[in-house]
């Protein structure tokens, strides 16, 4: 017998199987926060957090140990930690998510919190523009049964995830439409319309961390105004008298914003600030 190919077989036979321990403190080496190296393991082996920290101790098997490092590498490489998994809580919603429509972020609840806010539980007419994944909507939709939610979006690849996510969050009352902002609304007029729409400006230095995401979901013309006044001089006509104008924006746009909703007409302008305590959201009534 070839000892070398021998030794080699005694050897892997006899190699430290990969350990909850051992996966996870390989995240530091490879540059990767250990809250994601947790969600990444958590994701491949159907266990929550709290039972890989409790049974650290236990033997994952070697083809999803393998995954996992892949997943290490990708999530260092920068890529969001929701396309490597598939999905991303928001509002505690297990949303779908993939390549081709933004992440959703914890500060976009602010949105939600805040048209959940001004409005009670009864029959209502809301619109989400530029939905994505379907957030928003699916938020507003989960928290008020009674209303009718519209989500809109342009891009064929956001509407396909949404309606995923429609259908695996049982959302079935939510419309779903295809068009550019105001454009799939026809004649039809709302109690409140809302939107995270992009706002980043295209010279800001903070895209070169974001080009894993779709650029028409995060950067707009026009210092990240350009949809932002779309969307405030389109919803006018789709607003009933009273109803309102809900906006996500930058954390230094809320001046300009403000200043532009004014002039539109609108009536009761207020900007809110997320847990961060930057401005995020501004509401502007009809
Ligand atoms: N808040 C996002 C970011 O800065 C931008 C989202 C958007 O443009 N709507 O990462």
């Amino acid at each position: 017998m070839d000892s070398s190919a021998a030794d080699t077989q005694t050897a892997g036979n006899l190699a430290e199987p990969d350990r909850v321990r051992t996966l996870l403190a390989e995240a530091r080496a490879a540059g990767v926060a250990s809250l994601d190296a947790q969600l990444l393991l958590g994701a491949l082996t159907g266990r929550d957090r709290a039972h890989l920290i409790a049974f650290d101790e236990h033997e994952v098997a070697a083809p999803t140990a393998a995954l996992y490092r892949a997943n290490l590498r990708r999530r260092a490489a920068g890529e969001p930690l929701g396309y490597i998994t598939g999905v991303r809580e928001f509002w505690s919603l297990p949303l779908s998510i993939a390549p081709g429509v933004l992440v959703p972020r914890p500060e976009t609840e602010l949105l939600v919190e805040r048209c959940l806010a001004l409005f009670d539980a009864a029959p209502r007419r809301i619109a989400d523009l530029g939905t994505g994944s379907l957030a928003i909507a699916a938020a507003l939709a989960r928290e008020r049964p009674a209303w009718t939610v519209i989500a809109t979006d342009r891009s064929d690849r956001a509407l396909e995830i949404a309606a995923l996510n429609r259908q695996r969050l049982r959302l079935s009352s939510i419309q779903l439409r295809q068009g550019s902002w105001c454009e799939a609304l026809g004649e039809e007029t709302f109690d409140a319309i809302l939107s995270n729409p992009p706002y980043v400006a295209p010279e800001d230095p903070a895209l070169a961390a974001l080009g894993f995401e779709p650029q028409e979901a995060l950067v707009a013309a026009d210092e990240g105004f350009a949809d932002l006044f779309a969307i405030a001089a389109a919803a006018r006509r789709h607003l009933r008298e009273g109803g309102m104008l809900l906006l996500e924006h930058g954390a230094t746009q809320a001046g300009r914003l403000a200043a532009e909703l004014v002039r539109l007409g609108y009536a009761r302008v207020v900007c809110h600030r997320d847990p961060a305590g930057r401005d995020r959201v501004t509401e502007a009534q009809r």
